[in-house]
């Protein structure tokens, strides 16, 4: 029989636990998202039924039309967007998700802004950091971090709850997620959005508090 999205849950899970235990960590410092992109309701809902809540999704569109069906089904859901996020997508984005991690530019702070204010709701914001400078990717560059957050700060009144990176595929992820921890602390910010499947246990050994893990419990996507 094939691998079931639960038991990849089981197994993500008990690797988490192991790893927060080789760390000296406790366990409940780290929240595990499910990222769910690409996969449909049928398949998430065992993942909830086996009692996970917290889950991650790329795109505002598809999440718009998964989620609140399941969430009216299922008490307790957490939904974080943890793709790009356009800036004339984040009403609907506020409206719709408990965290995002991809804050990433002036212009997206104005509107999240303006929608937290507006909606009267306060997701978990994280920015996100290229630390690995890929052209291709999002994110604020290490270097202009610092005056990126007193920004989010001063200038949009942002509360930021932490920081998030993905590391370059082709690298070993430990010096991103140290750099990624590094500016957090300097900054004074709590939460590290960091870990994939591949790489999560090294993320939790180097502070991460929140991993995203897909294809660990999910499978391979198509
Ligand atoms: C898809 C995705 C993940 C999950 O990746 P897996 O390798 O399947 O665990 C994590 N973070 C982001 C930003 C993603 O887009």
């Amino acid at each position: 029989m094939a691998t079931t999205s639960t038991t990849g849950l089981e197994t993500v899970r008990a690797e988490i636990a192991r790893a927060c235990r080789d760390a000296g960590r406790d366990p409940s410092d780290v929240t595990l998202v499910a990222v769910s992109k690409t996969f449909s309701a049928e398949r998430i809902e065992p993942v909830i039924e086996a009692g996970q809540r917290v889950f991650g999704e790329n795109r505002v569109q598809e999440a718009k039309a998964k989620w609140p069906a399941l969430m009216q089904k299922h008490r307790g859901i957490e939904l974080h967007l943890i793709g790009p996020l356009q800036s004339n997508k984040a009403k609907e984005a506020v409206a719709l998700f408990d965290a995002i991690h991809s804050v990433d530019r002036p212009s997206l702070c104005e509107a999240l802004a303006k929608e937290i204010a507006k909606q009267e709701r306060s997701p978990l914001l994280f920015v996100e950091i290229n630390t690995g400078a890929e052209p291709q990717k999002a994110g604020i560059l290490p270097q202009d971090a610092d005056a990126f957050l007193a920004a989010c700060r001063e200038k949009y009144g942002l509360t930021i709850a932490g920081l998030m990176c993905i590391p370059p595929f082709e690298e070993a992820p430990g010096p991103h997620f140290a750099l990624t921890a590094k500016i957090a602390k300097r900054n004074g910010l709590k939460l590290l959005s960091m870990g994939m499947s591949a790489d999560f246990a090294t993320a939790i050994q180097l502070g991460a508090t929140h991993v995203r893990v897909g294809s660990a419990i999910f499978g391979e996507r198509h």
